[in-house]
Parts: C-alpha cells; sequence; structure tokens
C-alpha cells in the first residue's frame, strides 16, 4: 500500500490525526472536525467555514 507523507508541509504528527464527526451548525451537513466539536460552540463544514472565519487570527 502506499502511504504518502504529504499532508500539507509543516506539522508533521505522530500518527493520523483523531477526527470527530460533527454537524454543520450553518448548513446541517456532517462534517468532520479535528478537534472534540464543543457543544456551546457551533461547528461548521469547510464550505461554510469560508462564511464564519473569526475575527481575529489564530494564534499558536
Ligand atoms: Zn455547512
Amino acid at each position: 500500500m502506499n502511504q504518502r507523507r504529504n499532508d500539507g508541509g509543516g506539522f508533521r504528527s505522530s500518527g493520523p490525526r483523531e477526527m470527530h464527526k460533527a454537524k454543520c451548525s450553518d448548513c446541517g451537513k456532517e462534517t468532520e472536525v479535528p478537534f472534540v466539536p464543543d457543544p456551546d460552540r457551533p461547528v461548521y463544514c469547510r464550505d461554510c467555514y469560508q462564511n464564519h472565519r473569526p475575527s481575529r487570527p489564530q494564534r499558536y
């Protein structure tokens, strides 16, 4: 089996990223997020996330 090592470049983690299923708060579509969905926070699919970006830039 061929395994692709290229997952975007930069951050490389050991093992696959754990994905959690969630329902988009906007369109209702089922999506997967790389974090545990917080019931107090809306979760958006990739399409809707474009329209609901946080107003302040992300910090690391
Ligand atoms: Zn959506």
